[in-house]
């Protein structure tokens, strides 16, 4: 019989949790059936949970609950969101939009795998449940592609191969589970790491999607980035026009980012696209794009793709 322990001190926000941690649990924990009601004394903004959310009212709910009285909402933000894994790469200033609690998801997720999903690590889950009482939802797991832990290089969970395969709602899921197996029906646990491909570039796209989130790398802006891409090119930008030759550059450094890695390395962090028919590895995955669209907020992992191809490491972009 599956039992849901009753843990007084349930209601906080761990160091490193994601934001909407503690209403899963609280869920979870609280018995009532319906979302809305278990986290009503929490927030009214309870449509679809995703972990990929940068700004939206539930966030501005939960600081006023758990932030600490010497924490600003964009500290807070930092701290318990994926806002300064996407920040650098969204075109224009986040701020207004973060401080109006605008809706504000990362475009084109979906072609990303594992951008939309939750997913947790069993080692950190049994760490977290001798420490805290409870498991939770760590921030570096919700990176897109995150498909094993850093810290214990062990495959993380995300669904159960029984009754929900993808857990993509922390309304269905709550928290993560407390053992190996499904919380809800004790299915086995669908590992993602087992299957994950890793060389070199795979690993430095992970290790630069740890050190975005914690802030520590050179900082960047989408425009500046957008410079340098175009001197890497050595076509100068002219708001997304470009004459014959400068296509042909373009159109060559796109085949090279399509040619640049192992196949298998797409496979690791694109989703679909990868018929024959296409000559492109994603119908997104676009060097035009990232270098000569002002306005659109690509996923970090294209960028870090093609700065990957064209400077090595982010301390060689000319910025
Ligand atoms: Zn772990
Ligand atoms: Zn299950």
């Amino acid at each position: 019989m599956l039992v849901n322990p009753v843990r007084y001190g349930n209601l906080a926000l761990l160091p490193g949790e994601h934001a909407l941690g503690p209403l899963g649990r609280q869920h979870f924990y609280s018995g009532y059936r319906r979302f809305s009601k278990s986290v009503a004394d929490l927030t009214v903004d309870i449509d679809s949970f995703s972990p990929a959310a940068l700004s939206r009212v539930a966030y501005s709910d939960l600081y006023k609950k758990f932030g600490r009285s010497e924490q600003s909402y964009s500290s807070f933000l930092s701290g318990h969101t994926l806002l300064n894994y996407y920040r650098p790469f969204a075109p224009g200033s986040l701020s207004p939009l973060l401080e109006r609690n605008a809706y504000v998801m990362p475009l084109l997720p979906r072609n990303v795998i594992h951008s939309i999903t939750w997913r947790s690590c069993p080692v950190c889950v049994e760490l977290a449940v001798s420490e805290h009482g409870f498991p939770y939802f760590r921030l570096e797991h919700q990176l897109p592609c995150a498909t094993q832990c850093a810290l214990h290089q062990c495959a993380l969970t995300s669904g159960c191969l029984s009754c929900c395969r993808i857990w993509s709602s922390l309304e269905r899921i709550g928290m993560p589970p407390l053992g190996k197996k499904c919380s809800k029906c004790g299915g086995e646990l669908d590992e993602l790491g087992t299957l994950a491909y890793s060389d070199s570039d795979v690993a430095w796209v992970h290790q630069m999607s740890l050190r975005l989130l914690s802030s520590d790398l050179p900082l960047f802006t989408h425009s500046r980035l957008q410079l340098a891409y175009q001197k890497w090119l050595g076509v100068d930008s002219k708001v997304g026009i470009l004459n014959l030759r400068e296509r042909a550059i373009v159109s060559d450094a796109q085949f090279e980012l399509d040619n640049r890695f192992q196949d298998l390395l797409y496979r690791a962090f694109l989703r679909g696209d990868n018929s024959p028919s296409i000559k492109k590895r994603s119908s997104k995955l676009s060097v035009f794009h990232a270098a000569f669209s002002p306005d659109l907020f690509i996923p970090p992992v294209f960028h870090l793709l093609i700065i990957r191809m064209m400077f090595g490491d982010f301390e060689s972009i000319p910025i």
